[in-house]
């Protein structure tokens, strides 16, 4: 577990967590919430180990403690995820309940991570309920989830709920670029997701990076015109015909569609607002027409829901840009 993206991102939020901990305002639950890729997780671990410290300047990252929370295999953290379809059952509940009672209390601070408590069946939540109202003062819970308003209400007022801000798209930009990713790169992963952790999986998919490079020379082949855009992408969009995982086929359109974009913002200046920095974006087109191909591309968004023959499809889109 590394806390420097969270570190870096969410201020306000370690703020007031070590300040509850250093004006001794420390309550039994927490409720995290924010959107995906907001480093709720990292910052409940983040919390554990301000509570678990050995040290007094908290957390030192060096104390047995903190060396187990960041290698993810500390003995008194309980973690917990949606599990079969997606939901956190009552049985998860049960068997947290139970590795609770193999730890005796005078070992010290206890603390569990529900991930997505609003994934909770009800059967579960009232099980949390009855738990928490048993559990010692020497136990923590924290609730991580993306959407509060499916959180049962009962849960949501026995919490402490701390929001975490959405991180700004510069800021996720620094964070690729830092690990070495280059700038375009790093531009395009922060279009496709807002979850760094998220992106870094993305930078090591094949898939995605062909994608990026096809969106790249059928946009030069539109605009240049040395070669026909639908030579293009039967030459290096082969994979992408055979593919079934509609996840790419988003992409794709995505970055089509971003792409074009790029050069509206190109056009009005809006140079910081520029995805794919290393294409030759001054091209011979008015701004209007460029919004009406991005309405044209976009339209192809609502078609890939429907299992349509992606060949053909992709080959009208491009003959439909080329008009
Ligand atoms: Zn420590």
């Amino acid at each position: 577990m590394d806390f420097s993206t969270l570190l870096r991102t969410q201020t306000k939020v370690i703020k007031l967590l070590n300040n509850s901990i250093l004006k001794n305002r420390l309550v039994g639950v927490y409720l995290f919430e924010g959107a995906k890729g907001t480093q709720k997780i990292e910052a409940a671990y983040y919390f554990a180990s301000l509570l678990m410290c050995e040290k007094e300047n908290k957390p030192c990252g060096e104390c047995l403690s903190c060396r187990r929370i960041k290698e993810g295999k500390h003995p008194r953290i309980f973690f917990i995820e949606p599990a079969s379809k997606g939901n956190i059952l009552k049985s998860q509940i049960d068997e947290l309940e139970h590795e609770f009672s193999l730890v005796s209390l005078e070992e010290g601070i206890r603390v569990f991570i529900i991930k997505d408590i609003d994934k909770a069946t009800l059967e579960a939540s009232n099980r949390l309920l009855k738990f928490l109202e048993e559990t010692s003062s020497t136990t923590y819970g924290i609730l991580t989830t993306e959407n509060l308003q499916s959180v049962i209400n009962t849960i949501k007022s026995r919490s402490q709920i701390v929001s975490f801000a959405k991180v700004p798209r510069d800021v996720i930009i620094e964070e690729y670029t830092k690990r070495g990713i280059k700038e375009e790169l790093s531009r395009v992963l922060s279009i496709l997701t807002n979850d760094i952790n998220e992106g870094l999986i993305y930078e090591k998919d094949e898939k995605i990076i062909a994608i990026i490079e096809l969106v790249k020379a059928i946009d030069e082949a539109i605009w240049w015109k040395e070669k026909e855009p639908i030579l293009v992408l039967n030459e290096t969009g082969k994979f992408l015909m055979n593919e079934k995982d509609k996840m790419y086929h988003n992409i794709f359109i995505d970055l089509m569609a971003t792409i074009i974009n790029d050069h509206i913002y190109y056009k009005l200046n809006q140079r910081n607002e520029i995805t794919f920095i290393d294409a030759d974006l001054d091209v011979n087109c008015e701004v209007k027409e460029l919004f009406a191909l991005v309405e044209k591309v976009l339209v192809y968004k609502q078609k890939i829901k429907y299992n349509v023959n992606v060949e053909l499809m992709y080959i009208q889109m491009l003959i439909e840009m080329t008009r």
